[in-house]
Parts: C-alpha cells; structure tokens; sequence
C-alpha cells in the first residue's frame, strides 16, 4: 500500500532533510509515513496513489474555502497572467491592507510579509523597538513560528527562566523570554512584579491551536490586557490561526480584546506564503521607511499571493460563521459521543471551525494537561481514520480543522469510519 507515497518519501529522505520541508509532516508522532499529496478540491485530498481522503487538516489552516476554491484559483490565475513579482507596489496590496483593516477593530495600518514566522518575528523587533525594553512573555505551548525568541523550553523555576528549546539558539536570545503557563494569571501577574517594567510585550494565542486546541479561560485574555496596559508593555495577539477563523474578525472580535499589535497568517493568504503584522498606528508608524525599525522583503506584497488573499477575504465576509461553528460542534459532538460509547477517555473542546479529539479523562488547560493525553490511543485512532480515508492533523498536539465547504456527507463518511475504530 502507498507505493507512490513510499518510493517518493524513500527518495525525499536523501535530499531533504527527514523527507519533509515541515518536521510534523513527517508524521513520526504518529508513527507512519506521510502521503503525497497529487491534487486537492473542496475538502478532498487525493494522494499519488489515487486514494481519497477527507481533509481536516486544510493546510493547517489555511484552506478555510476548501481548496482550488473557484474565486481564488481565478484571482491567481489572473494574476500570474499579469507576472508573478514586481519588487515595487502593486494595487492588491492596497486593497488587501484595506480589507484586513476593515475586519479587524484594533488595526490601523498592516505590513505584509510571507509567513507567520516572519510576522511574530517583526511584531517582537518592533514591540521591543518602541517600548525600548528586551523582555517577552510567552506561554508554555502556544507557537509563534520558528524565530529564535520563541524557540524557548521552560528552565527550573515558572515564568522566570528559560533554556534553548533546540540547538542552535543561543542561551543569550532566550534570556529575555519569559514563559508561563497559559491561563495562568497568576503566573503571568508574579511575572509582571518582578520584570514589569522591562517586558517589551506578551504574546498569547488568544485560543490556543498549537497545543491541541485549549480556550482562554473567562478572564485570562482582559488579565493580560489590563496587566501589559498597565505596565507600558504591548499586548501581542498572534492570530495566525485564529484570524478569519476564530470569526471574521479573528479571536480579538470573538472576545471583545483590543490588543496591539497582530499577527497573521495562514488563511491571509488563501493558500499562498502570505503573513502580516498590524496594529496601532503609532506603533506601526514606527516601521521602517516611516520609522527606524527596520523589517523587509524581497517578495513581500507578492502580486499571486495577495490576489489569492483578497479573493478569500472578500468571499469570508460573506460566509455564515455561525452556521459553520454550528456544524463543527455537532460534528465534533458525535465523534466525542462515538469514541466515549468505546470507553476510551475522551474531552473534545471545539471553538468555530475547530476540534480536538483529547484522550483524556479531565479538560485540558494548559500544555502539561495536553502533554498527559494518551498519546498511544491518539496515534491508533490517527491510523484506523487515516486507513479509512479521514485525514486528520497527524499528532495529538494539533487542532482538527472544518471548512465552509465540509457537507454533511463528509461529516457522516468521518463519524462512520470512527465508528469502526476499535481501542
Ligand atoms: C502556523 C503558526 C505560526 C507560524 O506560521 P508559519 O507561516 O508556519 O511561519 C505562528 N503562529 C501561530 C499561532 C501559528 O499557528
């Protein structure tokens, strides 16, 4: 079985480095192979070797309309007709920064670059820019990308102290990054005490996708606004999964915050390497040329990638989030329904378009509850799903993703095959 996906990944071995250009494709937590993936329509994903799979993964995210979405395989074909890189304005990204503005309350000016990596990276350099402070607090278990302040493990000792999560960053860059538990305001209030006045910022998932899937506790999110407003820190709400997701105007909509500065991502660019920062003006304005920090890129503003983001946000403005959150929730209940009837412990925690099976007897809160999971029973659920053709995210870390174009045939093909899944 899988003999295309095999002599390929064989092959990818020897010239890329695991195989993959991403490591959780690999899927080594799930103890398989990854497939290759041929071609992806809607919410289906067909592999080199012609199987069929239904997609709950989206790309990480991204494919909200489902892929090859007719509006958006349009806009960049258009655009691809008009040349694919100027390295000087193009009208898009006007009409992009326009409509990332108007979806989200807190924006005054954006800057676009390529990745969600690249995003929280330049919103840190400016944080720590106009507040002229080092410090930054993460939480254990939200991901920010794979810049070096953020590659930070937890020392001995909470929100005080922290270690290179890998080799190669060195100690001196994570020195200045603070971690807590996430919807710990206590943590986070002892931290402030005792660095206070030289956090540059506080950067949070304001739903944590990167762990599972964890929601902010009611009065965890207004903590770390009232905290850092306090203090003259900036709060950093990192919405690469969350924005045109969490609901149209991102987590910071859904829950009423107005934080800083944000970071986007994944859906912004339709399926294409698109990532942006924004915020108050007084704090963008600081941006270079306009300001002194400086942040840059060769391929920024990419004429195909921000045809393939406008054509996605104009088409998610008209989408009935409620009705897909509806959808999701009574999907994600029946599955839980299904795996708790076979005696395997089960929370399933869902926020809009999102879910996450966790094998686990009690609510998961923070990274250690999600790391208590029994990972064995997600890894043999992964496997009978996959072999059944439902493609789901393949580690117990990452959220299960629905699209506006999952139907109730997918979701019954889903509960179906999980009705089979024997523990
Ligand atoms: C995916 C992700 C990133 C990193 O984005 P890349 O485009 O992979 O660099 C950053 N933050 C969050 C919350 C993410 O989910």
């Amino acid at each position: 079985m899988d003999d295309t996906s095999r002599q390929l990944f064989e092959k990818a071995c020897q010239l890329i480095p695991g195989g993959v250009n991403s490591p959780v494709r690999a899927c080594h937590n799930v103890d398989s192979l990854p497939l290759f993936i041929a071609e992806a329509h809607g919410c289906h994903l067909k592999d080199v070797d012609g199987r069929e799979y239904i997609d709950f993964v989206l790309s990480w995210g991204p494919m909200i309309l489902g892929h090859d979405d007719t509006d958006v395989t349009a806009a960049v074909r258009a655009a691809a007709g008009r040349g694919t890189s100027y390295g000087a304005p193009c009208p898009d990204e006007v009409a992009l920064a326009e409509a990332v503005i108007a979806a989200l309350p807190s924006l005054e000016m954006v800057r676009m670059v390529n990745s969600g990596t690249e995003a929280t990276m330049s919103a840190l350099r400016l944080a720590r820019g106009v507040t002229g402070r080092n410090k930054v607090l993460k939480f254990v278990g939200c991901y920010h990308g794979h810049a070096d302040p953020f590659l930070a493990a937890a020392g001995s000792g909470v929100a005080t102290f922290s270690i290179p999560g890998t080799p190669g960053v060195p100690e001196a860059v994570v020195a200045d990054t603070l971690l807590a538990p996430y919807n710990d305001l206590e943590a986070v209030q002892e931290c402030f005490k005792r660095h206070g006045e030289e956090l540059a910022a506080v950067i949070v998932e304001p739903v944590a996708a990167n762990m599972g899937l964890v929601l902010p506790e009611a009065g965890f999110l207004e903590g770390l606004r009232s905290l850092t407003s306090q203090y003259g820190s900036l709060l950093i709400f990192d919405e690469v999964i969350t924005g045109f997701r969490a609901a149209f105007g991102g987590a910071q909509a859904r829950f009423g915050i107005d934080p800083d500065l944000t970071t986007f991502g994944k859906i912004i660019g339709g399926g294409l390497p698109v990532g942006a920062f924004g915020g108050k003006r007084c704090y963008m304005e600081q941006v270079a040329p306009k300001g002194a920090v400086y942040q840059a890129g060769t391929l920024s503003g990419n004429p195909l990638a921000m045809a393939a983001g406008l054509a996605t946000l104009g088409k998610l403005a008209r989408q009935d989030y409620s009705a897909l959150e509806t959808r999701t929730r009574s999907f994600a209940e029946a599955l839980r329904d299904i795996l708790q009837e076979k005696g395997v412990p089960i929370q399933m925690p869902t926020l809009a378009s999102m879910f996450c099976p966790y094998f686990s007897e009690k609510p998961v809160r923070n990274f250690d509850d999600a790391k208590g999971c029994n990972h064995a029973l997600f890894t043999s659920f992964y496997k009978q799903m996959r072999a059944q053709g439902i493609y789901l995210a393949p580690s117990g870390y990452e959220t299960g993703m629905v699209s506006f174009v999952h139907s109730e045939e997918d979701f019954s093909r889903a509960l179906e095959a999980a009705h089979k899944v024997s523990f």
